[in-house]
Parts: C-alpha cells; sequence; structure tokens
C-alpha cells in the first residue's frame, strides 16, 4: 500500500503524467474505496488543475484492466476503486458505505479442489466478494 503513484502507473504501462500521477496519488491516500466520480471530486476540491472526469474514468479503468487496482462491485451502477496488495486476497465490503477491509487468509483451495474433481473442471481462479454492513454503519 505504500507503493508510489509512478510505480503503480509503470506496473499498468501507463506514462506517468502529471494528471495521472494526481489520480493515482489521491487513490492511494484512501484506505477503503472510491468511485471515479468521487475521486474526480476530491481532486476538484484540491485545487488546481484538476483532470478531468473522462480521463478520471479512463485511468482508473485501464489500472483496473491491468490488475493494478481491483474494482469492487458493492455499490450498485459503479464501480469503487481500491489500491490492495499483491497478494491473493478476498473483499470485506460494506453495503452502505465504502468500507473495505482486505482478507488474506483464503481458505478456498480445499472445497474448490474437491468440487473440481468432481465436476471435471480445471479450476484456474476464483472471486469471492463478502458482502455485509460494517460496525460504523451498523
Ligand atoms: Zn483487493
Ligand atoms: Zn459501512
Ligand atoms: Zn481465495
Amino acid at each position: 500500500m505504500s507503493e508510489g503513484a509512478s510505480t503503480l502507473l509503470a506496473a499498468a504501462g501507463l506514462r506517468a503524467t502529471p494528471q495521472r500521477t494526481a489520480i493515482v496519488g489521491e487513490l492511494v491516500r484512501e484506505p477503503n474505496d472510491v468511485t471515479a466520480q468521487e475521486l474526480h471530486d476530491r481532486l476538484r476540491a484540491r485545487g488546481g488543475s484538476a483532470p478531468g472526469l473522462a480521463t478520471v474514468y479512463r485511468t482508473l479503468t485501464r489500472l483496473a484492466e491491468a490488475g493494478v487496482v481491483d474494482a469492487l462491485t458493492h455499490h450498485a451502477g459503479e464501480l469503487c476503486y481500491r489500491v490492495c496488495g499483491d497478494d491473493h486476497h478476498h473483499h470485506f465490503v460494506c453495503s452502505r458505505c465504502h468500507r473495505v477491509v482486505e482478507i488474506g487468509d483464503c481458505r478456498i483451495d480445499a472445497w474448490l479442489d474437491d468440487l473440481a474433481g468432481r465436476h471435471g473442471f480445471d479450476v484456474t481462479g476464483h472471486r469471492v466478494e463478502l458482502e455485509g454492513v460494517c460496525a460504523g454503519c451498523r
């Protein structure tokens, strides 16, 4: 999580323009997750020549496609973005706010191996998003 904006941009094969650096710098500061619109609002609130909403969307989409940031779906109709750790993990997400807890302790493999054997699947990966309401929203 201490990775700098330029490192993340490079990992996605994106040139570190001032606008992209500002976008990723703002995203890295967020411990939970944010939508493109929210990130755009924050950048505007900082003043100066903030990147346009389309640039924010495009940059986040490319970072997510490259697997550099995670895109989460706990708010209907909009994606939320987060800079996560590199290791395999899942997310506990709050359906009311943007709280995200990264869960590194994955124990799904044994169950998955059993299922895969029975159904003749060669499992190449899995994704699990755990939904709930966080302590602050309850
Ligand atoms: Zn993640
Ligand atoms: Zn919450
Ligand atoms: Zn897992």
